[in-house]
């Protein structure tokens, strides 16, 4: 395993700081778990005290990929980068474990979600993963458990398939946007994906939502740099001639504006990928960019918001959804403690770690509720799988939204315009 960054591995001089931000580290006080433990194993795996094997894999995954360790070092160690490099070089070296493997395949094609989302539809609304769960809870592998309580609210039709029979895309008189409709969001969040896509023709924009593929980000994060590559550039051949590419997936979002650097060697790409990259924005983003109309409907809620990693440390977006919620009429917004901190979802370690997982999902839980929120709110669908879930687990009775849903209730209830 060689590394591209050994420079910037030396930088670590211990100190220490990334603990006190690490939810992992917080949660189990493990010197593993945090970055500073993590540049130490890759350190003596680069001078040769250590064979980089499954061992040191499997401390490597011991990770959310939050980034939290990243933006509070003070020797600006790319922690999360190397660890990613890290984890493709022990990719490249060892290859992946089968499930990986299957998984990582299954997210390339479209064709194989089109056909497993009505089945999980029917499922979720015969109660059976519930069912499941309370039946058969303590039998049942950790991973099995995880991924029924984890699975997101499937809808039967996907949003590509209910916006593709809708009268028209909106007039735009704006523009075209190319709408990036996300694996998450459009197999498991439609009705946010539809909300999203309301609010843009209602602003005035044309809204096109062409065939894509997954953004890479699992890809990446499993060390598949070529699959992520291979899927960065038939999503910038489907989506490159919009004037806007607007997504409303942080993780979709931030892995656009990254196909920059991982098509940085492609000769044939790396101009393509950089002008793609500049056009592409979160939703909250461009609605405050474009100065999106004030809502007028009523909607009198206590609502908080949690910030998703991608959006926060990812694409450094922090004020605009905030912005978006005090917009809203009757929105009584209150800020929660750690907003910022990781919901420990993380993509699939919510599968593959559940234990970790859950228990700082349910720190998270502690704090929603804390707030005494009618609402919380984020903008990612793996966060708002994980909130619901930790906050089910609670027997909580907040709600769990998209910032877009709320949005376009508020315009709905004002008697707003949306085509
Ligand atoms: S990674 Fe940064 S914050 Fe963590 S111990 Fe090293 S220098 Fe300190
Ligand atoms: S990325 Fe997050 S979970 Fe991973 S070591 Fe850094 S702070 Fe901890």
């Amino acid at each position: 395993m060689e590394f591209r960054e050994l420079a910037a591995l030396f930088k670590c001089n211990k100190c220490g700081s990334c603990t006190s931000v690490c939810p992992l580290y917080q949660n189990t006080v493990h010197e593993g778990m945090a970055a500073r433990g993590k540049v130490a194993l890759l350190e003596a795996v680069a001078d040769g005290r250590l064979k980089a094997g499954e061992s040191v894999r499997a401390k490597l995954e011991d990770c959310l990929l939050c980034g939290a360790c990243a933006t509070n070092c003070p020797s600006f160690v790319p922690t999360t980068d190397l660890f990613l490099e890290a984890r493709a070089g022990l990719a490249k070296d060892l290859g992946l474990p089968v499930p990986i493997r299957m998984l990582l395949a299954a997210l390339r094609s479209p064709a194989l979600m089109s056909l497993g989302t009505p089945p999980l539809a029917l499922l979720q609304r015969a109660g059976i993963p519930r069912i499941m769960l309370e039946q058969l809870g303590g039998l049942l592998p950790d991973a099995v458990r995880a991924g029924l309580r984890s699975m997101p609210p499937a809808p039967l039709r996907s949003f590509r398939s209910q916006a593709e029979h809708l009268p028209t895309n909106g007039d735009g008189r704006r523009g075209t946007v190319g709408y990036f409709a996300g694996c998450f969001m459009n197999w498991g969040y439609a009705e946010a994906a539809m909300a999203t896509r309301t609010m843009l023709t209602g602003m005035g924009f044309r809204v096109e939502a062409p065939a894509v593929v997954c953004c890479g980000v699992p890809h990446r994060a499993y060390g598949d740099i070529e699959a992520a590559r291979d899927l960065a550039r038939k999503n910038i051949v489907a989506l490159e001639a919009y004037e806007h590419v607007v997504t409303d997936c942080a993780s979709c979002g931030a892995a656009l504006k990254e196909y920059r650097h991982l098509l940085k060697d492609d000769p044939d790409y790396r101009e393509r990928a950089e002008k793609f990259s500049r056009c592409a924005a979160d939703i909250s983003e461009f609605l405050v960019k474009h100065e999106f109309p004030k809502p007028e409907g009523h909607i009198p809620l206590r609502v908080t918001y949690h910030d998703p990693c991608h959006l926060v440390r990812g694409q450094g977006i922090k004020s605009q959804p905030r912005e978006i919620l005090k917009a809203i009429p009757g929105v009584e917004y209150v800020e929660m403690q750690g907003a910022d901190v990781c919901c420990g979802a993380a993509g699939s370690f919510c599968v593959t770690h559940p234990a970790l997982s859950e228990s700082v999902g349910r720190d998270k839980a502690d704090h929603v509720i804390a707030t005494k929120a009618d609402v919380v709110v984020s903008g990612c669908p793996s966060c708002l799988t994980q909130l619901r879930a930790m906050l089910a687990a609670k027997g909580s009775k907040i709600k769990v939204m998209h910032p877009m849903e709320l949005l376009a209730a508020s315009c709905k209830a004002g008697g707003g315009e949306s085509k």
